[in-house]
């Protein structure tokens, strides 16, 4: 694609156990397990607790070392091996937690808790400047100038996470990773959170990736959706595909779960069954013993990664046509 620029490409950190276990499969997948975001656009993550998100969201900023292969960001490894190179990258990349009240510092004021990444990362030094800045990273959030001097508990839940959100933003960063922004907030504040998010998006350049349990959260949110089950990507489509034609059968439960806001009449069904210990996690396929579509090469072999009609999914029945098609109203 001629004019996005490839600013990740994140190679095999998920199919480690698989290693153990059949070492030359291993490696075929992983030449397919990796995937990339594209600058300007949203990426998300989708899956279950327990399914890996959060890892792959902390790799991705460096909270994290992934124990093998490579995160590249702009086409350079990110290897934090001296302070200029990590000053250079955290200027770059933020992160947007999942609760904005244990992410904001209760005793500070808000102006300082925004202030803070642009003097630590030596973005701003003068005073004045650092000060007129935090006035227009409040405006761009949707708060006062006269918030700055208030303390977050003066502040509603949908406020504290604006304001986290002006902090991200206050080193200038490119990209920024969202770990279920919204997923504490009512669900009237979570559609203002989203909605300043993708208005952000548009107005500054940014590149998203974006975590979330909830497959309807990132609906209009994502440009991509990548599907995660026991720390392995199982599917990575186009947002509007992968809804309207779902090809991994994990991502067909999943959707099927998602309430029906648009009235099309389809039945919600609950998720069945549980997400296995991954410690331990069952031979072959590991959704194995969730799928309806399970076969015995199902319990034996690790599927890899396969083109489908929309995208790519690592899944048996569907390398082999044997899914029938899921084709959404
Ligand atoms: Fe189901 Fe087999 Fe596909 Fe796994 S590989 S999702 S068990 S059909
Ligand atoms: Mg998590």
């Amino acid at each position: 694609v001629s004019n996005l620029t490839r600013i990740f490409d994140v190679s095999k950190p998920w199919l480690n156990r698989v290693v153990e276990r059949e070492p030359k499969q291993f490696l075929r997948a992983v030449d397919n397990v990796s995937f990339e975001i594209r600058k300007g656009e949203t990426l998300a993550l989708v899956g279950e607790s327990g399914s890996g998100k959060s890892t792959v969201a902390k790799m991705l900023v460096g909270l994290l070392d992934p124990s093998e292969g490579t995160i590249l960001f702009d086409g350079q490894p990110m290897i934090m091996n001296s302070s200029e190179r990590m000053m250079e990258l955290r200027k770059r990349f933020q992160m947007i937690f999942q609760s904005p009240y244990a992410s904001l510092n209760p005793r500070w004021k808000v102006a300082d808790i925004i202030a803070e990444p642009m003097i630590v990362l030596g973005v701003e030094k003068d005073s004045a400047k650092i000060e007129a800045r935090v006035d227009d990273l409040l405006g761009l959030v949707g708060l006062s100038a006269a918030d700055g001097s208030k303390f977050p508990h003066e502040f509603s839940g949908g406020q504290r996470q604006r304001i986290a959100i002006a902090r991200a933003l206050s080193s200038s960063p490119e990209f920024i990773v969202c770990d279920e922004p919204t997923s504490a907030l009512d669900v009237s504040v979570q559609a203002q959170i989203l909605n300043l998010m993708r208005d952000l998006q548009d107005q500054l350049g940014l590149t998203y990736l974006f975590i979330s349990h909830d497959l309807s959260v990132v609906r209009h949110m994502a440009n991509r959706i990548g599907v995660l089950y026991l720390g392995a990507l199982v599917e990575i489509a186009d947002s509007k595909e992968l809804f309207k034609a779902p090809q991994h059968p994990y991502t067909r439960m999943l959707l099927d779960a998602v309430p029906d806001l648009e009235m099309t009449g389809r039945q919600r069904k609950e998720v069945e069954g549980e997400i296995p210990n991954p410690i331990n996690p069952p031979s072959g396929c590991t959704f194995h013993p969730r799928c309806p579509f399970a076969n015995d090469r199902c319990k034996r072999e690790v599927p890899l990664w396969t083109q489908t009609r929309t995208g790519v999914a690592a899944c048996h029945g569907v390398e082999e046509g044997r899914i029938p098609s899921a084709e959404m109203a």
